[in-house]
């Protein structure tokens, strides 16, 4: 299974950093050969992105859709039009989007299944906060995650789920790699008893994943990639990373 290394820019970049990063990644072709590569933008840098990676295997992705195909729904995207802009990938479930725009896994289900009717491959977050991992409760968490937040409609071909514990967004802290591979491990088991097949599903580890501590991370049991924030703004330690795998 190749690995997927996905850089979530967040509300970060600007036209210039965009040309000049995905332009970088897309020249150097020692890193497509490494893993796959997907950068998901702010929405309006799509075509700038397009334009830089076009000829290369580096593919892009939205960082949230709508769950419908178009409509009065000021300020959204669809997933049909990030197909159209040339994305194959769409980030749904968020820790920052359940916490700032209130997305229920009902919520996060429904623009997953949208992206799957487009034709793009989301990738659906899990992660547990701080206070549910010191209260035990992280198990709970990402079974009831799971089972709310993937569409009937997802197999391991068409569906990507990254575990980001909510504490290691942004914060320098990440997990221990034991508990990465035993949530990855968990994560794996619900999928499989779901939908009777998980072995070739990719989960990613995201939370402060960086060039320095990459390799441990991605050698560890159940790990396929990253999502990776922070790190995915500086084309140094991005390409560090993607050359972390194993
Ligand atoms: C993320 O935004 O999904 C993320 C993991 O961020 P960071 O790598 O900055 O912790």
């Amino acid at each position: 299974m190749r690995y997927l290394i996905a850089g979530n820019w967040k509300m970060n970049g600007s036209l210039a950093s965009a040309r000049t990063l995905a332009q970088g990644l897309a020249d150097r072709r020692e890193l497509t050969a490494k893993a796959d590569i997907a950068l998901c933008p702010p929405a309006p840098l799509l075509p700038a992105i397009a334009a830089a990676v076009a000829g290369s295997a580096v593919a892009f992705g939205g960082q949230d859709c709508h769950a419908a195909e178009k409509g009065a729904h000021t300020g959204d995207i669809s997933a049909w039009l990030l197909k159209d802009l040339g994305c194959s990938f769409v980030i749904v479930g968020h820790s920052e989007r359940r916490a700032d725009h209130f997305e229920t896994d009902a919520i996060v289900k429904a623009k997953a299944s949208a992206a799957l009717k487009a034709g793009l491959t989301p990738i659906v977050c899990v992660g547990e906060t701080e206070a549910e991992r010191e209260g035990g409760k992280t198990s709970a968490v990402i079974s009831r995650q799971m089972a709310g937040s993937l569409p009937e409609a997802s197999t391991a071909a068409n569906t990507v789920i990254a575990y980001e514990p909510v504490w290691a967004i942004g914060t320098g802290k990440t997990a221990t790699t034991d508990d990465i591979a035993a949530v990855h491990a968990q994560v794996r088991d619900l999928f499989a008893a779901a939908r009777g097949n998980a072995g070739a599903l990719r989960i990613l580890y995201g939370g402060s994943v960086k060039g320095a501590n990459a390799a441990s991370i991605l050698a560890t049991a159940g790990v396929n990639g990253a999502l990776v924030g922070g790190a995915s703004l500086d084309l140094e330690d991005f390409a560090r990373i993607i050359l972390a795998c194993p």
